[in-house]
Parts: structure tokens; C-alpha cells; sequence
């Protein structure tokens, strides 16, 4: 691509600080830039028209954790890495809120359930037995208990009569979050530049030389919030998670109110609009679902809509509006890879599932690595 004179000089001269990648992280790491170094040149490169990976493709649960998944984390983490995990959660979550508004992100609070599968009853005891002592560890923390037993008002199927549920849990409408969010970071100066994709860089001596699939330009730090694509810059763990969702036409009289969690967290439902959004079933493929390209494949949907059908809405006429996909980075463990590369590369990367709730203060946490 040919920049005039006027281009160069006004677009991408002078750059202090080149974000790669505009999703919750990136944003975030940019206002912690401004915060910090307020007369700073940001740039930040997105390689998509709108963000294109999971930030605007996520299915909107502000949460921290179900019982099931705080107990699948207790037997790979000791009780206080699990505690520290679902802190960061919290305090992420009330940074965002903090941030740009509950109104700006229309978050509700219907709270948030647990359904266990009618086949598996040793896992729902299991739970159930458990449950006090999780509150009880959580407890100095949430000031008080986080799950409590709920019976199924719902009229779901093929589940145990009993649900866990949680006050403390949210909903956001994804779209309105990322737009404020984009929006709060333009006026503060920070220029975003959609289409533009990083092929490579390297490190020179006085700058980094940036190579994109539209021109070359040189910036004097580079911060890599590429999620689930890190490793088509970076040699760095992390693998890409495709994750599918679809979502109903709106339904008359949806009693359906709350976020659900079913089967440890493989499948995920909320209201939103007077519809049903779910998600979920990578574990049926891993393998497949183990790729950075957008789509969606017929053994995952078929799954999605049985469970519609079958447990969901069994009662409810319902059709199927829109199906999408969004891609994570996940690794062998659930922390996030938030580091100083090299004298001027830095990169916040691999947010799996939590990323609305962990995403502000990753994205601040890289900006603070900055010297
Ligand atoms: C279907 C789905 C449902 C989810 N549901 C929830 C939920 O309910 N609650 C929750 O907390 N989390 C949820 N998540 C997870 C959450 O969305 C992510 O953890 C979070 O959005 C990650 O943010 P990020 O900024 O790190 O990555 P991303 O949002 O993926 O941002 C990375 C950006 O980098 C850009 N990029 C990549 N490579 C380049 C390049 N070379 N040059 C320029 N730009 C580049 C991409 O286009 C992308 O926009 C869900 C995710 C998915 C996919």
C-alpha cells in the first residue's frame, strides 16, 4: 500500500506504543498506557473491520466460577491458587463495571445456576456435599455464601430436581461493552486502525520494525494482545479453542431469567432480547475444535439444538436465529501468559473462558510491565 506524505506523517510516525489486536485485553492495555504515560502516540492494529476473535463473539456471562468448575480447579490447584483465581475474577469484574458503567454494558444481575445431568447423580451429590465448604472458603471474600440450593423453577428436563445457584453472578450484553469500551478508548486519543494485520516484527536496537500486511512502520514498544493467534507471532504456548453458539428467535413469555452452567461448564445458556443464547460442547470434538479459523460444525449444533430441545425449552416452540464461533487461547493451565518478551515486546495472552471477568485487568497488568 502507497501512504502519501500526509498518511506517514499523521497515521503511524512517531509511535510510542503499538497495540496488536482490539479485544477486551488490548483496549484495556491501552487505557492503562494513557493512564500511565498520558502525552504518549498509541496505535493499535486490528486485523479484522470489527474485533475477530472472542471479545465481541463471547456469549456475555459475567462470572466467576461454578460450584462444579471451583471443584475441578481444587483438585489441580492448591485452595489458595483456586481462592486467588476467583479473586482476580471478582475484582476484573468490578473493574469493567467501574470502568464504563453497568448502564453502558447493561449488566443485570439475575444470578447464576448450575444444572447437573439426570445421568450423573454421584456428581451432583458430590457437589451438593461440597458446597458448604467452598462457601466457607470464599466466604472472606464475598462477605457471604456464594451458593446456595435452588430448586428447578425452570421446568428444565433431564436434569436433578436441585440447581446450585449464585446471587452474585451477572449478565452483560457483549456488544454495548466492546463499543463503549472502543469508544471511552479513542477519546482518549488512542488511534485504532481495523484491517490491518501483523505479519512480523523485528527487534532493532532503538525501535521495533513492524511489518503488516498493508505497509511497514517502526514503533518504540509493541504489545501483543492476540489471544488465541499468539503463536502466529510469538513461540508461545498457546493453542487456539474454536467455541460455537447459536441463539433463538425471540420467544413470547420466556420465563427463562439468569446464566446456566451445565456439565462443568461445557455448555452455557442465558437470556438476552426475550431469546436463549447457548453455547458450548468443544469436548465432544477437541481435536477439531482446536483451531483458529471461524465456522461451525454439524456435531456440536445438532448437540446444541437437542439440548434446546430436550432439557432447555422441552415444552417451548422455538427456531434458530443465528449460529457464530469465536476463538480463545487455552493452555495447560488457566492463567493468562502476561510477560515482558524482550527490552520492548510485551505480550498479555491465552484467556479462555473467563475473559470478560479477568480481560480489564490483564490488559492493565501489561500496561504496568511498561518502563
Ligand atoms: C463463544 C465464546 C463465548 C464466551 N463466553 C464468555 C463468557 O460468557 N464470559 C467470559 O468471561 N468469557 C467468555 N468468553 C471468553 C472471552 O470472550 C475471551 O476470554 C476474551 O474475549 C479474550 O479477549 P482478548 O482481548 O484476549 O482476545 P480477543 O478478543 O480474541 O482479541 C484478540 C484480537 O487480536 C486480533 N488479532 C489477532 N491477530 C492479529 C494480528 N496479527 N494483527 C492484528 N490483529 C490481530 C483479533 O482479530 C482479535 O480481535 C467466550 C469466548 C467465546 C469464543
Amino acid at each position: 500500500m502507497n501512504l502519501s506524505y500526509w498518511e506517514i506523517k499523521s497515521y503511524v510516525s512517531n509511535i510510542d506504543f503499538t497495540v496488536v489486536g482490539s479485544g477486551i485485553v488490548g483496549l484495556n492495555c491501552a487505557l492503562g498506557l494513557k493512564a500511565r504515560f498520558p502525552k504518549a502516540n498509541i496505535l493499535i492494529l486490528e486485523r479484522g473491520v470489527l474485533p475477530q476473535g472472542a471479545s465481541t463473539k463471547n456469549a456475555g456471562f459475567a462470572c466467576f466460577g461454578s460450584l462444579s468448575e471451583i471443584l475441578d480447579d481444587l483438585k489441580t490447584h492448591s485452595e489458595n491458587e483456586v481462592i486467588e483465581l476467583i479473586e482476580k475474577r471478582r475484582k476484573g469484574l468490578s473493574l469493567l463495571r467501574q470502568t464504563l458503567s453497568d448502564k453502558a454494558i447493561s449488566y443485570q444481575q439475575h444470578g447464576g445456576y448450575e444444572l447437573f445431568d439426570q445421568e450423573n447423580p454421584e456428581g451432583f451429590h458430590n457437589c451438593m456435599s461440597q458446597m458448604a465448604y467452598v462457601n466457607a472458603i470464599l466466604k472472606p471474600h464475598f462477605k457471604k455464601d456464594v451458593f446456595e440450593v435452588k430448586d428447578n423453577l425452570f421446568n428444565f428436563e433431564n436434569i436433578q430436581e436441585q440447581l446450585s445457584f449464585t446471587s452474585l453472578e451477572g449478565q452483560i450484553d457483549t456488544g454495548r461493552m466492546m463499543r463503549s469500551l472502543t469508544h471511552l478508548v479513542q477519546s482518549k486519543g488512542v488511534l485504532i486502525l481495523n484491517s490491518i494485520s501483523v505479519e512480523n516484527f523485528e527487534e532493532l536496537n532503538d525501535h521495533v520494525h513492524v511489518k503488516t500486511n498493508l505497509f511497514d512502520f517502526k514503533t518504540n514498544r509493541m504489545l501483543i494482545c492476540t489471544n488465541g493467534f499468539a503463536s502466529n507471532l510469538l513461540a508461545i504456548e498457546v493453542k487456539p479453542a474454536r467455541a460455537q453458539v447459536l441463539i433463538t428467535k425471540p420467544i413470547k413469555n420466556l420465563s427463562i431469567r439468569g446464566t446456566f452452567h451445565l456439565d462443568k461448564g461445557y455448555y452455557y445458556f442465558r437470556n438476552i432480547d426475550s431469546r436463549i443464547l447457548l453455547g458450548g460442547g468443544r469436548n465432544l470434538d477437541f481435536k477439531t475444535e482446536e483451531t483458529a479459523e471461524m465456522g461451525q460444525t454439524e456435531i456440536i449444533q445438532n448437540k446444541l439444538e437437542a439440548l434446546l430441545k430436550t432439557t432447555i425449552l422441552p415444552a417451548t416452540t422455538f427456531e434458530i436465529d443465528q449460529r457464530w464461533s469465536g476463538i480463545m487461547g487455552v493452555g495447560n493451565t488457566k492463567k493468562p501468559i502476561v510477560k515482558q518478551l524482550s527490552s520492548k515486546v510485551f505480550c498479555a495472552v491465552r484467556l479462555g473462558g473467563m475473559g470478560i471477568a479477568i480481560g480489564s485487568n490483564v490488559g492493565r497488568e501489561l500496561a504496568d510491565l511498561v518502563d
